[in-house]
Parts: structure tokens; sequence; C-alpha cells
């Protein structure tokens, strides 16, 4: 078995360069500015940064609108500053992959302008044309509720163009022959600059046969083509997919080989944990776990709460939908596109320490590879104020300085949360720090425990039988040791039964002074607080490392 599959036992931590710290007093957060904070990220326990864009782009859908591959946007620095970025982040041993936003270019983007001014150009087919207005151009939208259609009007061009997404997001021809070895040269340019690979970006999408009339077919070669390219370019370099489907799908991104896609963000869990903590209803979350368990030996799920998008409820059933809705976005302006919410976590959950807390610690103990959203360390909240996703991008609260710490220049270009139960002044990392109680003490204990607990990201995992109402048990088992975690989703306490299948050990609390020794006939008996949560470990070995 190989054991230095990094990518297992990573922490990632999500951020935009834009909105993390301003180094040059311009307003906007740079690379100078994320340098400076490498060391607050290692102290932390990160161990993979994702950088979300940061190459030019007229900057209209959080840089996910990209004018320019190969480059850094001037906004945020140099390429220099980047390489010393890297090395920083290197020196740390800590690793960086960054998005690759391939299924489109912005309108802006040079092949674009020159596709829509030239039929004849090389790059006119390197996107997606129709003559006529095709008949399904107001269906599939990404944006439901503020996209109105998919194909637009060019008048340069005199064509209709196709956009999955906003129409200043032109779709790239992904199955033209141009356009795919531009995507490997896009790739090989990054792993050249050091990073340890990519999060995919609209990966279903990105895959599908386009154009007017044209069925979408979805074409997963390109996905065993890309990783093929990676690791003959990098061999521990790593593809992190964002692709919303449903379980029976999986095999395809993965592969069944295990020679596709290494990591894919567990969105079947993310929706069922949000109606678990809604309803303490734990059904649909175990189902999720149990349809995403199987998997090939060197492919991993990334858990997470939420990111810098809505969190997508989209594949819950309607009733499900809106039992999440009322607990946690109960408010028209907090939801999104017919299918989310748009809030940040703390909001959502009446910033209750007990339930944020249950809330990380599944993070962390799900099975699988944590992954937060910058911010979260602090419980930062929203601004719905802002348009769209925009109210979960704010400025990065460092301290209660003018503008939070973000910038030291006059102004702020990335907008600052003020409000008195979530601004900066209450809610900082500079306060924090100094708090052995607060969350980010807390956060920054937990991801040290969970990075002494490879049992949860390489281990055999199932779901143990308990008595007790809305509390989820998860059995680890790697190398001899056996790791058990139990979490309370209900308001109340819980008297939980159960066995870890080892005889007459003591579970040993790994978080607090709660051990538990069984009875004569091997079975524990654990009090719960409400929203309360345990991590156990037995078998007699004290820590498990995977070198
Ligand atoms: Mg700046």
């Amino acid at each position: 078995m190989i054991n230095d599959l990094w990518y297992k036992n990573a922490i990632i931590y999500c951020l935009s360069v834009e909105k993390y710290l301003d180094g040059n007093g311009d307003g906007i957060g740079d690379f100078a500015g994320l340098t400076s904070r490498l060391d607050y990220l290692a102290g932390l326990g990160v161990t993979c940064v994702w950088l979300q864009p940061f190459y030019p782009s007229p900057d209209r859908d959080n840089g996910y609108d990209v004018a320019e591959f190969y480059g850094v946007d001037p906004k945020y620095g140099t390429l220099g500053d980047y390489v010393e970025f890297m090395n920083h982040a290197k020196q740390l041993g800590m690793r960086v992959i960054v998005d690759l936003v391939v299924n489109h270019t912005s309108i802006n983007h040079p092949w674009f302008r020159a596709a829509r001014k030239d039929p004849k150009s090389p790059f006119r087919d390197w996107y997606v044309w129709s003559k006529k207005r095709p008949a399904d151009h107001d269906e599939g939208m990404v944006f439901p509720g503020v996209q109105k259609t998919t194909w637009t009007y060019d008048e340069v061009a005199g064509e209709y163009y196709f956009h999955r997404f906003y129409d200043h997001q032109a779709d790239l021809n992904t199955h033209h022959p141009g356009v795919r070895e531009e995507i490997r040269r896009i790739m090989g340019f990054w792993l050249e600059l050091g990073v340890s690979g990519f999060r995919m970006d609209a990966v279903p999408f990105l895959i599908e046969r386009k154009g007017a009339g044209v069925k979408p077919v979805k074409d997963y070669e390109l996905l065993h083509e890309m990783r093929d390219f990676l690791q003959w370019r990098r061999g521990d370099a790593i593809l992190l997919a964002e692709a919303n489907v449903v379980p029976d799908e999986n095999m395809h991104y993965f592969g069944e080989a295990g020679d596709r896609l290494q990591m894919m963000l567990n969105f079947p869990v993310n929706q069922r944990l949000f109606y678990a903590m809604a309803t303490a209803d734990i059904r649909p979350l175990v189902k999720a776990l149990e349809d995403t368990y199987w998997r090939p030996h060197a492919a991993q799920w990334v858990n997470f709460l939420r990111s810098h998008d809505e969190l997508d409820l989209g594949r819950l059933t309607e009733a499900q939908r809106q039992k999440v809705f009322a607990a946690f976005g109960p408010e028209k302006s907090m939801q999104l596109y017919n299918r989310g919410i748009r809030r940040r976590l703390a909001p959502m959950l009446g910033n209750d320490r007990r339930r944020l807390e249950l809330a990380y610690s599944l993070v962390f103990t799900l099975p699988g590879t944590p992954m937060l959203g910058y911010g979260d360390e602090i419980g930062m909240g929203d601004d719905l104020s802002l348009p769209e996703r925009e109210c979960a991008r704010t400025a990065m609260q460092w301290s209660a300085d003018p503008l939070g710490g973000f910038t030291a220049g006059p102004r702020s270009r990335v907008p600052v949360i003020k409000d008195p139960w979530y601004g900066f002044e209450k809610v900082n990392v500079e306060a924090q720090r100094r708090d052995p109680h607060s969350l980010l003490n807390w956060m920054e204990r937990k991801i040290r425990m969970r990075r002494e607990c490879p049992e949860i990201s390489w281990g055999d995992w199932k779901i143990l039988k308990t008595s007790a109402d809305g509390v989820l048990a998860i059995h680890y088992s790697w190398k001899g040791s056996r790791l058990t975690t139990l979490h309370n989703f209900a308001d109340e306490p819980r008297v939980v039964r159960i066995s870890d299948g080892a005889s007459g050990q003591t579970m040993v609390d790994l978080l607090a002074s709660h051990d538990s020794t069984p009875d004569k006939r091997g079975r524990h008996r654990i009090e719960l607080e409400p929203f309360g949560y345990r991590w156990f470990r037995s078998g007699g070995i004290d820590h498990v490392s995977t070198v």
C-alpha cells in the first residue's frame, strides 16, 4: 500500500487572495499580504491552501471569469510575488492547489475576442456558436432567477454563443483538440510553478458535449486525459473536482480503476449534513455516507460545510429543503437560485457555539479530508445587503483596527463587515488568539487532533447502530487502531449504548477526560450533552502514523 498519499490526511483551507490581506495599502488583498499570513495558517494546522482564481479577470464572477490563464492579475501583485508566496508555503511544508477554470472564459479573453470578430479565426471553434437561437435557450442555467438564458446573441459575431454560466462567461468547446491541448498547457504551466494540483471548477459541464441540438453526453475520457498528463508532469499532484452529482455517477469521476480524479467535494453528504443539523433526523445523512462509501483506493472525499458559493440544497427533496430553509435561511433574502442558502455558517447556526462545534467536529471526522473556508475558524458572518454570493465573500477580519486590519490603506475595496454581531470589532483573529476559549483556539486544537487521526482518512469505516435518536456513531479501523466518533444532533442530552468491537478495552477520549470503560458484555454507556460530540480511540495505540 502506498502510504504517502498526502491529500488523504490533509487539512484544506480555501481562500481568495483578494479577500485575505492587503499588503500594499491599495484596499485589495494581494500575494504580499497573503504571504505574511502563511505562518498564521501553518499555526492553525492547515496543510494545503486552495487558492481561488487570481488570474487576470474583469472580476464579474469572483475571478471565475478568466481573461488570461498564464498570469496574476496586477491588482494581486506580480508573478514574482506569487513565486515568493509559493516558496514561503514550501518552507512551511504547506501545499498549494489552484482553481482550474476551463469550462469557460471571460468574454474579454483574447480568444473570445478573436473568435467573435472573425469566423475564420482559429479560435472561432474554441467556443460554441449557433446561427439561430436554440429552442432550449432558457434551460440549464447555473444561476436560475438571475440568469435568463444559456444562449446570447453576439452583435460582433452575428451568432448566438453558449454560456452555461453568466453571459459574460462563454463556454469553451472542450471537445476541440486545440482547447484540450491548451488545457494541458495551462496545467503544465502552474505545475511548473509549484502547485500540488487543481481544484477543477464545474466538472460535469466541462466534460459535456456542447452545441445547439447536441446531446449533452459526458465524455469522462477527458478526465482520464487530464489525470494522465498531470501525473506524467508531477507524480504527487491531484485533481479535486467540483462535481455536484448523484452518487451513482461518482465512479465515472473517480474512474473504476482510480485513473481519473483523486478527490471530489462531497456534495451528497454536505446537503444531508445540513438537513440533519436542521432536524436532528440523521437518516438521510447516514444514507448519503453509505451511498458514497465505495471509492477507489487512492481516491478521497473532501468534506466541507460552507464554501464561497451558496449552500446548494438542490438534491434534497422539496420537503427536506423547506425544513433546512426554515431552520437556517427563513427569509427570501437569505436564499439563492431557488435551491440554496447564501449565508455563512455562524449566522445560520445563530452563532450558537455548541452547534458550531458540532458542525466542525463533524467536518473533521466524517470519512475523508476536511476543508475550511477562510474566516470559518473565527466564525465570521455575512452581509446580506451584498448581491448573490458576494454576501459571504467579505474581507478577512484580522483585528479591531480600522477596516478590520484587512488593509492599512484609507479604504477597503473589498466589503468589510461592521455590524455589532459579526463585525470586525467583535469577531477578529487578534482577539480570539488571546482568548483561550475562542473558536479559533478550539479549531486549532481540533485540527491538531484530527491530523493525529489518520484512521479517519485512511481507515475502513462503518456506521454503528445506537439506541439514541439523532446520534451519529461512526467507527473507524486502520492498522489495528480503532476510532469511534459520536455526534448528538439533538438539542437534548442523549444516552448512547454502543460496542466498538474491541473486547473489554477502554475507549480513550481524545478531546477531554470522558474515557469510557465497557460493561461485562463489552458495551459502553455514554452520556452526550445537547449537540455533544466525542472522539474515542481504542486498541491500545496512542498515536498512529501514516508513515
Ligand atoms: Mg493590495
